[in-house]
């Protein structure tokens, strides 16, 4: 099994919702976010795949997301935009992405969202 992971940053501001505390309060983060694509096999020339596709996809999809105000995405238009509910956008937006669906060997395994340098949220199906 090979796993690959590719990140990718955005900026951005948002305000967790009746959150007992100052996070309720407009305040930013510089996000970090990982995408893993995991698989067995490999192509002629031993990839499993391009970095280069996964970090495109990954990037193009977080550019939506910087220098926003999360809250008035109409992504988060029903919920917070917290790490929990960023990461589970970005894996789901990023699912429809062209190379998944031409290289069926391939999986999403899960996107990491990082708050900050220490604090982290995986989203994945299972
Ligand atoms: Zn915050």
């Amino acid at each position: 099994m090979f796993e690959i992971h590719v990140s990718a940053e955005f900026e951005a501001a948002h305000r967790v919702v009746n959150y007992p505390g100052k996070c309720d309060r407009i305040h930013g983060h510089s996000w970090t976010v990982e995408a893993v694509v995991t698989g067995t096999e490999l192509d002629e020339l031993g990839m499993l795949v391009d970095f280069k596709l996964v970090k495109g996809r990954l990037r193009e999809l977080l550019e939506t997301l910087d220098h926003r105000m999360l809250n008035e995405l109409p992504a988060f238009a029903n919920c917070n935009p917290t790490a929990e509910n960023i990461s589970s956008f970005v894996y789901h937006e990023m699912k429809k992405a062209d190379f998944f669906q031409s290289m069926p060997h391939i999986k999403l395994k899960q996107i990491q969202v990082w708050e900050s340098p220490k604090s982290s949220v995986i989203y994945t199906e299972d």
